[in-house]
């Protein structure tokens, strides 16, 4: 189905849950979490609730434990919130927001900062607060991203219901971010790994009654067992042969973030694209296009490992990692992350 122009592609919500349109937001005088009973995707396995939401009167929110009411009663600049504790160095945190309200407005944004970040500095002023300099990233529900105030396209535009998940990588320094319990890819490879720079949890948002929820949080140690889960959550088929052993089932549940259950909506269902969003796909589709000048004939082969890649690979400008190219088997695999050892 063709769009008119002047309608944007939004991705649909997470769940087929009824939420709230901004009339019901504007009139409400009670609570307005209170309007939303849909908890799907709650309290998933291994969570540890590590931090909560900071409630502070430099930000014009109203802040409870998970719950973010961003200008309650009208909006006059950018609210910035954070989390109540740093991130914690060497360790791999994710956490996942779920949007309550319609968004809208000059931007809402989903990211991190360091302490030095002014919570009060946009206050009357309009802005996409998160990535204006060097100290915070940020992801817009425009699809945007933002660091160094370099905006750049990342993923598809989203509202009200769906899922924003932020995983953050403090080892390596990676930010990335999930819609939808789909990764969008690495957005950011140049997060302080440093143990004396404190980062928090942050967003922001100019919409008047805006409402985030914080529904899961987690923060692993780096090991052996979370490297490998991670190499693997890039390849569904193997993923899927090693959940059905019964001792690895506990193992791969503290890890559910990295290839984290996914639920549709019957919206979503529709135009399905089985391995990944559009978002990824059409970044895959460039990349293929340049692989088949090599590989004509296999191209389902690329297609699987390119879904899973980082839809920009903003990295490969700076990084030499060797990420690019995945390893063909679980043997291959465990070998890449065995040597190590030996
Ligand atoms: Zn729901």
């Amino acid at each position: 189905m063709l769009l008119p122009p002047h309608q944007e592609v939004c991705n649909p919500g997470f769940c087929d849950c009824p939420f709230p349109n901004s009339i019901e937001v504007t009139n409400h005088k009670g609570h307005i979490p209170d309007l939303v009973s849909c908890r799907c995707g709650e309290d998933e396995p291994g969570n540890v609730s590590p931090w909560r939401w900071h409630s502070t009167d430099e930000s014009d929110a109203l802040v409870t434990d998970r719950d973010i009411i961003f200008h309650p009663t009208y909006s006059q600049g950018t609210a910035i919130v954070r989390g109540d504790r740093a991130l914690k160095p060497g360790m791999v945190h994710f956490w996942e927001m779920r949007v309550i309200t319609t968004l809208a407005g000059t931007d809402v944004m989903f990211g991190i900062g360091t302490e030095s970040v002014n919570l009060g500095q946009f206050k009357f002023h309009f802005v996409s607060a998160l990535g204006t300099n060097a100290q915070s990233w940020g992801f817009s529900y425009s699809g945007r991203i933002q660091h160094c105030g370099e905006q750049l396209p990342y993923g598809q535009k989203f509202s009200q219901g769906c899922l924003i998940g932020v995983c953050l990588d403090r080892t390596r320094g990676h930010l990335e971010f999930y819609l939808n319990r789909r990764s969008l890819g690495v957005a950011y490879t140049n997060v302080p790994t440093d143990p004396d720079i404190r980062i928090y949890p942050m967003v922001c948002s100019t919409a008047a009654k805006s409402v985030i929820r914080l529904i899961n949080c987690t923060s692993q140690q780096v090991t052996l067992q979370l490297r490998s889960f991670q190499a693997l959550s890039k390849q569904p088929l193997k993923l899927a042969e090693l959940r059905q052993m019964p001792g690895l089932r506990g193992i791969l549940q503290s890890y559910w973030f990295l290839a984290p259950p996914i639920r549709y909506s019957r919206n979503s269902r529709e135009n399905e694209l089985d391995l990944g969003d559009e978002a990824v796909l059409s970044s895959s589709k460039l990349r293929r296009g340049r692989k088949q000048k090599y590989r004509e004939s296999d191209d389902a082969a690329v297609d699987e490992d390119d879904l899973y890649a980082n839809a920009h690979k903003i990295t490969l400008r700076s990084s030499d990692s060797g990420d690019e190219e995945h390893p063909a088997s679980v043997h291959e695999m465990c070998d890449e992350y065995f040597h190590y050892l030996l």
